[in-house]
């Protein structure tokens, strides 16, 4: 008992979130088109021989159709999965083990600043003999093009590289890596979790054959997400789950309706918010940046400037130690990363960071803020009012 409490008010004293990357709170126009789903209007969409299933068949084809129009897709391109994670496996270890069988494709290059779901997938077809390549990128962040130039040839099954990243905050020029990979017949994914509902993604603009992105990052449930299978050329996958060929075979298993739903309803709200989104965000970062300046914390901006997600600033402290740092954050109620979720827990630096060149000190006195629908600017004054603090306790 005593320890749910203190937790309980450890949360209450989280006040300022600024961790948007990581997840995002369930808008609650997402959270009113759920409800009805888990009880009065609930039922299996594979179920076709009674009204409850068709009815439950046709949320989901209403759903599939919003989220490919959002995304300038068609309907059936659509595979929906239980986030990205899978959809990033189902992208990465689908396309290679199907066209190594079909087509003697062996080659699968990655990025090394890609999600570590996609380097572990990568990394798991060297086992089954696949020649994997993880490409660097520069110190901005970017794709390093001449060294995808030089790594591609007529075995290369797939390329995969992220649309923005969920550190730096980097957008990719990912036209020039459709037309680059194309070239040699090889197929393009891209994790786009941090870019779907955040920047325009429009599939065909930017010629890409695969792409996975979550609902929990727009304000959708937890453990939903989807991934774009394009049909024309036609794109192939050897299926990861199997069972009762729900999803044109690709992905087995009884569709998740009231999360399905959830999804969509995230994906067309992000698509609505888009644009007020972003300049409130940007507004709130550049207020950041300009308070910062004018304080005696020096402090260094990783990542492309130009080209970034709208809601991400990451920001290296050469004099503030790690230690005093988070102790601040945590006093101050400041819910902050220093890098990736999933690799915080230990010490070791973000693979993002190092890949950029970054030094593996300064990495680790390195905030990756992520602003969110409900940021103001009174998230901004007590981060800048931790950093002083933690400023002062010295490095
Ligand atoms: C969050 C995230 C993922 C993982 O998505 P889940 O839906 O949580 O599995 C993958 N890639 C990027 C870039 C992300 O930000």
């Amino acid at each position: 008992m005593p320890v749910m409490r203190l937790q309980s008010d450890l949360l209450t004293l989280m006040q300022h979130y600024l961790d948007h990357h990581a997840t995002t709170p369930l808008a609650s126009a997402v959270e009113h088109a759920m409800a009805p789903l888990w009880r009065e209007a609930f039922g299996n969409p594979a179920s076709v021989e009674h009204a409850r299933g068709l009815a439950a068949a046709d949320r989901i084809d209403q759903a599939r159709t919003d989220i490919a129009r959002a995304l300038g897709a068609e309907a059936r391109e659509i595979v929906f999965t239980s986030g990205a994670t899978e959809a990033n496996n189902m992208a990465v270890l689908g396309a290679a083990r199907f066209r190594k069988k079909h087509e003697n494709r062996d080659g699968v290059v990655v990025f090394a600043a890609e999600h570590s779901c996609v380097l572990g997938a990568a990394k798991a077809l060297v086992d089954e003999g696949f020649r994997v390549t993880v490409l660097p990128i520069t110190p901005q962040g970017f794709a390093d093009l001449d060294a995808l130039e030089a790594a591609l040839d007529e075995r290369v099954a797939l390329v995969s590289l992220m649309l923005a990243n969920n550190e730096v905050g980097t957008i990719q020029p990912m036209q020039q890596v459709t037309t680059l990979a194309h070239r040699f017949g090889a197929w393009v994914h891209s994790d786009a979790a941090q870019a779907v509902g955040k920047i325009p993604v429009d599939v065909r603009a930017i010629d890409l054959d695969l792409l996975s992105f979550s609902g929990h990052k727009i304000y959708g449930p937890m453990g939903v997400g989807a991934l774009f299978v394009r049909r024309r050329p036609r794109v192939r996958l050897e299926p990861l789950v199997h069972g009762g060929g729900q999803e044109r075979g690709f992905r087995a298993g009884t569709l998740p309706l009231p999360l399905i739903v959830g999804l969509a309803e995230a994906v067309t709200l992000a698509q609505t918010h888009m644009q007020s989104d972003a300049d409130k965000h940007v507004a709130l970062r550049d207020a950041l940046l300009e308070a910062l300046a004018e304080t005696t914390i020096p402090f260094s901006v990783n990542g492309s400037m130009e080209h970034r997600l709208p809601g991400n600033i990451n920001l290296s402290f050469p004099e503030i130690a790690r230690e005093p740092l988070f102790a601040s954050l945590a006093d101050a109620g400041i819910a902050l990363s220093s890098g990736s979720a999933c690799s915080s827990h230990d010490v070791a630096p973000s693979h993002v960071l190092t890949a950029m060149g970054i030094n593996p000190l300064l990495a680790q006195q390195t905030l990756r803020v992520g602003f969110g629908r409900s940021s103001t600017l009174a998230d901004v004054h007590a981060l800048l009012a931790a950093l002083d603090t933690a400023h002062r306790k010295g490095g």
